[in-house]
């Protein structure tokens, strides 16, 4: 992980460098969504390794007693790490150092959609590693299919949904073991009585970083009736203080990836009618932060996950509403809740399911080393960072260990005791 920290050094300018020819991502942002939490994760691992990968002793039953029992994690083996084009660094390189915190080899295989930063990951793997303990597979689908052609210890992945359901399926082949980084929409409900100013600025950075191409950035709006158009007047002015009147010029506005998502987000468009933005270069592949009005529940844009700078707005009446529209769609990778009414906050907690939630702020839930990441129901399956990322990449291995001095005869037939006896030692357990 020290070899990794420092290859990774030496290559920042080249990281960036890639980050803003994929995505037109400014260096702040590279550093502070890519770079900064790798660094950060290797960081926090050093420094808890030694107490992760402890055995840990638990409790051992009365009846053995002058025994012990403890829990041995252990590398599983060879793990396959397969990323998206969307954070292109970060999302191999964080599942990685929990993988070799772990004890395991690896072999990446980055997003062919990014394919500057794939070929720098690969330059900083092959510099730093024997391909024996980590190696760089690029290449597109076919390249993934033939690594899942192989039989690995444990598979770990990012990406779409659909794309999802083919890794489970080839995984099961092997009965091999598999994380499910997946997408969806992710709500952000905005109840009355909050400070507007505050949450548009925060719901407009989580929303328009990266263009919106964030697996966790808020989705759409439902907000409360009362302040929809004041939320929205909040963050058009967020809009403006971060990216200036034309955003597509600013050197801090992340591009689309490419033509096919460029032309998928312009057709989604048309199913709102547009409140703010909507402007658009093909040249530059930049489509301004847009939000949009009037928005049926079951066009294309409220049923797929929109993955760019379009940003719904719908309202509701009372909070009941809100949770019924959330329950209504798979469950969320993220969910999203401004509110100062302690009780629609628990009302909004205990009546959804979402991978995380985040009250009164978007994405940051996922820079906290202590909170695991990860989806649930559609949105994935398994969760990572920091002691998440280690447990997933271990076998928990349970071992009691007996001792050898006397030897109860009670549990070896022919039985003598009876049933009842049976079910009073059995409460000792
Ligand atoms: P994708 O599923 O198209 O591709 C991801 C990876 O899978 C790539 O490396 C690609 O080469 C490979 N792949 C694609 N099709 C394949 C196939 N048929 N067989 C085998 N491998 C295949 O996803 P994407 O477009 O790169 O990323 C966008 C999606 O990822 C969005 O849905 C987003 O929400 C999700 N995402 C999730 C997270 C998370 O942490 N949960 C993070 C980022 C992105």
């Amino acid at each position: 992980m020290e070899r990794l920290k420092q290859s990774i050094l030496e290559s920042e300018n080249k990281i960036y460098e890639a980050l803003n020819k994929d995505l037109g991502k400014c260096k702040v942002e590279g550093f502070t969504t890519e770079v900064g939490l790798v660094l950060s994760e290797i960081d926090y691992m050093k420094k808890n390794i030694y107490s992760f990968s402890k055995r840990k002793k638990v409790k051992t039953p009365i009846m053995f007693f002058g025994g012990s029992s403890y829990i041995i994690p252990e590398p599983y083996g060879t793990v396959l790490i397969i990323g998206p084009w969307n954070y292109p660094f970060q999302l191999v390189m964080i599942p990685l150092v929990g993988a070799i915190a772990s004890g395991n080899c690896a072999v990446v295989k980055p997003s062919e959609i990014s394919p500057n930063v794939s070929s720098v990951i690969t330059q900083i793997l092959n510099s730093t590693f024997a391909k024996e303990y980590v190696a760089s597979a690029e290449g597109g689908i076919d390249a993934s299919k033939e690594l899942l052609s192989q039989k690995f210890d444990y598979i770990f992945y990012t990406g779409s949904t659909a794309v999802g359901k083919v890794i489970m399926e080839a995984a099961a082949s092997n009965l091999t073991p598999v994380t499910l980084e997946l997408g969806g929409k992710s709500p952000c409900i905005v109840d009355e009585n909050i400070n507007i100013k505050n949450a548009a600025r925060r719901i407009a950075w989580g929303k328009f970083m990266n263009s919106g191409q964030t697996c966790v950035a808020p989705d759409y709006i439902l907000v409360h009736k009362k302040i929809k158009k004041e939320l929205v007047e909040n963050i058009i002015a967020s809009i403006n203080e971060f990216y200036g009147p034309n955003p597509i010029d600013s050197k801090d506005y992340a591009h689309i990836i490419n033509e096919k998502h460029f032309a998928r987000l312009l057709s989604l468009m048309k199913d709102g009618s547009i409140l703010y933005g909507g402007k658009s270069s093909k040249e530059k592949l930049s489509i301004s932060p847009t939000i949009l009005d009037c928005v049926c529940e079951n066009s294309k844009l409220m049923q797929d996950e929109i993955f760019g700078p379009l940003l719904p707005v719908l309202e509701f009446e009372s909070i009941d509403e809100a949770v019924g529209f959330v329950n209504r769609r798979p469950k969320p990778l993220a969910l999203y809740i401004f509110s100062n009414d302690k009780a629609n906050i628990k009302k909004v907690l205990r009546n959804t399911s979402s991978g995380g939630v985040c009250v009164n702020d978007t994405i940051n839930h996922i820079i906290t080393h202590g909170l695991p990441f990860g989806g649930v129901g559609e949105s994935g399956m398994g969760r990572y960072h920091g002691k998440a990322s280690f447990d997933t990449f271990s076998h928990l291995k349970s071992v009691l260990f007996n001792q050898t001095v006397y030897d109860m005869k009670l549990k070896y037939p022919p039985y003598t005791v009876s049933i009842d006896f049976m079910k009073r030692v059995f409460r000792f357990l």
